[in-house]
C-alpha cells in the first residue's frame, strides 16, 4: 500500500514538472497544477491560494470552485479555514468543514457545498507563501498518506513560486519575491541609505524540487550526510578545550546523526522529491515548529537544527556562502545576525545594514556606528523577503526599510536623501567654526571612538578632540586577547592621527553586555549590574596593568588621558589611580620614557558617584557622565530593553534637575565635567545640557554639525529660563517648551 502511495505521488509530481517545463503562461499553470492533483489525488476541488502582501491571501487557481472567483476572493491572515492553516503554519483536516471552527462561508466561491477539507501550507524554509487546499463533497477526513502528499505537493509549489514559476500576465499572481515590501525595525544608527541588497549569507536556491529516481537521490543524500557529519567532527576538534563551543557542536552532532532526520527525508525522496527538496522539508518543519516553541533551550537547538540543514543543502547544491555573486553597487547588507568582527570585514563598503535580529548595544551595532553606518534591527522577515541585488531603501530615522520599492515611494526617499545631504552641507561650512551660543557661551564638541576607522572623522567632523575612546572594541573583535605590544602600536598610531589633540582612552569597559568572547561568561542575574568594568580591572589587575602599560609606550613622551569606567565610589578611583602611579613607576624603571603630562579621570555612571565625598571632586581630574548607564540605573530601566529603554524622557526634570547637582559640584570644586553618552549627540538635548551647564559634550561624529548648529542659533541663559520655568509649572518633562523655543528661534533666522 505505502509502495503504491509512493509511487502515485511520484506520478503526480512527474506530472507537475512537465507542467513546469511548459511554455505556459503563469495562470495556465496554476490552472493545469490544480487539474492535476484534484484529478490524481481523487478529489472534486483543489485551489491554490497566495499571499498578495504579508497578511492578504488570495485564491490564484482552482478546479472545482467557480473560476469567476479566481483574483476576487481574498482573506486575511487569521480568517477562514484557509487563513488558519496560512496563520499557523499547519495543516486543517476535516470531515464537516462548514462545522469546523473558523469556517467563513464564501458564496461566490460556491464551496458550501463539500463537506470534506484539507488545507496544508506552502510554505519556504518556513516562510508562508500560501495555501494548497483540496475539498471532496463525501464527508471524510482524508488519511495520513494524503496528507503527506499533498505536503509533499505543497512544498514543490512553494520552490516553484520562489522561481517566480506563475509570474505571468496582469492576472496571475506575481512571484512574492518581485513586490515591494515595507518592512520596520529599531535604529540601530541613524540616516538613510538607497542601495541594492548583499546578503550576508546567500539563499540556496533549489532548482530540482523533483527527482526521476529516487535511488540516486537517496545515495546523493546519504553522501551529503556523510560529508556533513565530518565537518561537525572537525568543528568539534577545532573547538579544543572549549567547553561552551564543545556542548553547542555536540548538540548539532547529535542532530547530524539523528536517525529520525535521516528517515523522513528519505521517506519525501522516495514520495518523489529531489534530495534538496526533502532537506527543505524538513527544514521547513523544523522553522514553522521554532516560531510555537515557547521554551528558549528548545528554540536554541531547533535554530541549531537549521543551521545544519543550511550546511546540508549547501553541500548538496554545492553552493557555498560564497556562491561567486559580485557585490552589487551600494550594497546594503541584510542579514540575520553579524559579529562585529566580520562587518569589521565589510568595512565602508557597505552603505546600510540590516538585521533580522541583533540589538541596539550589540557588538554589531557598535561597530556601525563607529563606522557611521545606518543600521536597523529587529527588521521582521527581511532575509526571507529579501534577495541578493534587490533594490532597498533604508530608513534610519523611521526605522524603515523598503524593499523593492515603486516608484511614488523611491521619490519621496530621494528627497529625503537630497534634504540630508543639503543639511550636510550646511553643517560642512561650519565646522571649522566654534558651537557658541547667541549669549557667548562656548561649548566643546568631541567626538567618541573605539576603532581606528574612526580617527578620519576628527578632522571632517570637526571635533575638538576625542572625548572617549572606548577600547573594549578592540578587544571585543577579536578571536583572543591582543599582546600589549599590539595595543601600543594601535594607541600610538590613534595618538599619531589625533594630531595632538586630546583623546580619552577609558580603560576596558566589558562585562554587562559586552562579553569578549575568549573570557568565560559569567553567569549572572543581572548583568548590567554585575561585575564590570573597573570592578574587573580592579579584581584582576593583571589585564588593567597590561593595557596601561600599552596606553604608557604608546603616548611616548607626549600627553596622556586615561579614564576609568562605571566608578562607583571613591575608593574605586583612588584603587585604579594607584594602580596608575605604580604602573607608571614601573614603566619608568624599566627605561620607558613617560607621558609629558597625565590626566586621570572617571566616568560618572552610577548615582552613587554624585554623591561622592566632597575630597573624590577634588582629587578627580575630570569627570565624564556616562549618560547611558547613568540613565538607566537613575529610572532603574535597562537601556537593552525596548520595552522600558525609551518609557523615561532624558529631559524629564527629576534626571535634570539631578545632571544639574553634578554640574553644580563640579563648579565647586573646579572639577572639568563632560558627558559623553548617546544623549550628548541628540541636538535638542545637547541643547539643555549646555544651557544647565556641561561645556564639554562627545557624541558620535556624525552628531557634531546638527548639534552645533542648534547651539549657534539659540541664548543658553533664555533655554535656561525656559527649563526652570517648565520645572516651576510643574511639566513632567521640559521637552515640550523646549521644541517650543527651538521652533521660534529658528522661525526667526
Ligand atoms: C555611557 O554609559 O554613557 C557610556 C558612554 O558608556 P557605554 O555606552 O560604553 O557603556
Ligand atoms: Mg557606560
Amino acid at each position: 500500500m505505502v509502495e503504491r502511495f509512493e509511487t502515485e505521488s511520484r506520478k503526480l509530481l512527474g506530472r507537475l514538472r512537465d507542467a513546469m517545463a511548459s511554455d505556459d503562461a503563469g495562470q495556465e499553470r496554476l490552472d493545469k497544477i490544480t487539474h492535476l492533483i484534484a484529478t490524481s489525488m481523487g478529489c472534486e476541488v483543489c485551489s491554490i491560494y497566495l499571499f498578495r502582501d504579508e497578511d492578504t491571501l488570495e485564491l490564484c487557481a482552482t478546479e472545482g470552485l467557480n473560476k469567476a472567483s479566481v483574483h476576487q476572493t481574498r482573506m486575511k491572515l487569521g480568517e477562514g479555514l484557509v487563513g488558519r492553516v496560512a496563520k499557523r503554519k499547519a495543516v486543517v483536516n476535516t470531515p464537516d468543514a462548514p462545522q469546523a471552527p473558523g469556517f467563513r462561508f464564501m458564496p461566490e466561491t460556491g464551496e458550501e457545498i463539500y463537506s470534506s477539507f484539507l488545507g496544508v501550507p506552502i510554505q519556504r524554509i518556513g516562510a508562508a507563501l500560501g495555501v494548497l487546499v483540496v475539498q471532496s463533497r463525501t464527508a471524510r477526513e482524508y488519511s495520513a498518506d494524503e496528507v503527506y502528499a499533498l505536503e509533499v505537493v505543497a512544498m514543490v509549489l512553494a520552490e516553484m513560486t520562489e522561481l517566480g514559476a506563475f509570474v505571468g500576465d496582469g492576472a496571475a499572481m506575481s512571484a512574492r519575491h518581485s513586490q515591494p515590501v515595507l518592512l520596520r525595525g529599531t535604529v540601530g544608527q541613524e540616516g538613510v541609505a538607497e542601495g541594492h541588497v548583499w546578503l550576508h549569507e546567500p539563499r540556496v536556491v533549489v532548482s530540482n524540487p523533483i527527482a526521476d529516481d529516487p535511488e540516486t537521490e537517496a545515495i546523493r543524500l546519504e553522501s551529503a550526510v556523510g560529508l556533513l557529519r565530518i565537518s561537525v567532527d572537525q568543528m568539534l576538534s577545532m573547538a579544543g578545550g572549549d567547553k561552551d563551543q564543545q556542548q553547542v557542536i555536540e548538540a548539532y552532532r547529535m542532530f547530524a546523526n539523528s536517525k529520525g532526520w535521516m528517515r523522513r527525508m528519505l521517506e519525501s525522496i522516495s514520495s518523489g522529491l529531489s534530495a534538496e527538496a526533502a532537506v527543505e522539508k524538513e527544514q521547513s518543519t523544523a522553522r514553522a515548529r521554532m516560531g510555537q516553541v515557547p521554551d528558549a533551550y528548545l528554540r536554541e537547538r531547533l535554530s541549531d537544527l537549521d543551521d545544519l540543514s543550511n550546511r546540508l543543502l549547501r553541500i548538496l547544491t554545492g553552493q557555498g556562502s560564497d556562491t561567486g555573486a559580485e557585490m552589487p553597487k551600494n550594497p546594503i547588507l541584510v542579514a540575520r545576525n553579524i559579529g562585529p568582527a566580520e562587518l569589521l570585514d565589510y568595512g565602508r563598503k557597505l552603505r546600510g545594514i540590516v538585521l533580522e535580529g541583533g540589538s541596539v548595544g550589540s557588538h554589531a551595532a557598535i561597530v556601525a556606528r563607529a563606522l557611521a553606518i545606518p543600521l536597523l534591527v529587529h527588521v521582521g522577515r527581511i532575509t526571507d523577503d529579501a534577495l541578493n541585488g534587490d533594490h532597498i531603501m533604508l530608513d534610519g530615522e523611521q526605522g524603515i526599510v523598503h524593499l523593492r520599492p515603486d516608484d511614488s515611494v523611491a521619490s519621496a526617499f530621494r528627497d529625503k536623501i537630497a534634504m540630508q545631504a543639503a543639511a550636510q552641507e550646511r553643517y560642512a561650512s561650519i565646522r571649522d567654526e566654534p558651537a557658541q551660543a547667541k549669549c557667548g557661551s562656548i561649548v566643546q564638541l568631541h567626538m567618541n571612538a573605539g576603532l581606528m576607522a574612526d580617527l578620519p572623522s576628527l578632522q571632517s567632523s570637526g571635533a575638538e578632540g576625542v572625548g572617549l575612546f572606548r577600547t573594549e572594541l578592540q578587544f571585543l573583535v577579536r578571536n583572543q586577547m591582543p599582546k600589549r605590544t599590539e595595543l601600543a602600536a594601535l594607541y600610538a598610531r590613534v595618538l599619531d592621527a589625533a594630531q595632538g589633540k586630546r583623546v580619552v582612552f577609558r580603560t576596558l569597559d566589558i562585562g554587562s553586555d559586552k562579553v569578549l568572547p575568549y573570557m568565560k561568561p559569567n553567569d549572572e542575574p543581572n548583568p548590567a549590574l554585575g561585575w564590570r568594568a573597573i570592578r574587573v580591572g580592579l579584581d584582576k589587575p593583571g589585564i588593567m596593568r597590561m593595557q596601561l602599560q600599552a596606553l604608557i609606550r604608546a603616548a611616548n613622551g607626549r600627553p596622556l588621558t586615561v579614564m576609568f569606567p562605571f566608578v562607583a565610589q571613591f575608593e574605586e578611583y583612588r584603587d585604579a589611580r594607584a594602580e596608575m602611579d605604580k604602573t607608571m613607576a614601573r614603566e619608568e624603571r624599566l627605561g620607558h620614557v613617560l607621558p609629558s603630562e597625565i590626566e586621570v579621570g572617571a566616568m560618572l555612571e552610577t548615582p552613587s558617584l554624585a554623591f561622592a565625598p566632597r575630597k573624590f571632586f577634588e582629587e578627580v581630574e575630570f569627570l565624564s557622565v556616562g549618560g547611558n548607564d547613568l540613565k538607566q540605573f537613575f529610572f532603574a530601566a535597562d537601556r537593552e530593553n525596548e520595552r522600558v529603554r525609551r518609557r523615561y524622557d532624558t529631559l524629564n526634570v527629576s534626571y535634570l534637575s539631578f545632571l544639574e547637582g553634578i554640574v553644580e559640584r563640579c563648579r565647586d570644586t573646579g572639577t572639568s565635567l563632560s558627558f559623553c553618552g548617546e544623549d550628548a549627540g541628540r541636538p535638542v538635548e545637547a541643547l539643555c545640557f549646555a544651557a544647565i551647564g556641561f561645556r564639554i559634550l562627545s557624541m558620535r561624529p556624525a552628531s557634531i554639525g546638527p548639534v552645533k548648529s542648534l547651539l549657534r542659533r539659540c541664548n543658553l541663559d533664555d533655554v535656561r529660563r525656559v527649563i526652570h520655568d517648565a520645572r516651576d509649572r510643574g511639566e513632567m518633562s521640559v521637552r515640550a517648551a523646549v521644541m517650543e523655543y527651538v521652533r521660534a528661534q529658528s522661525a526667526a533666522q
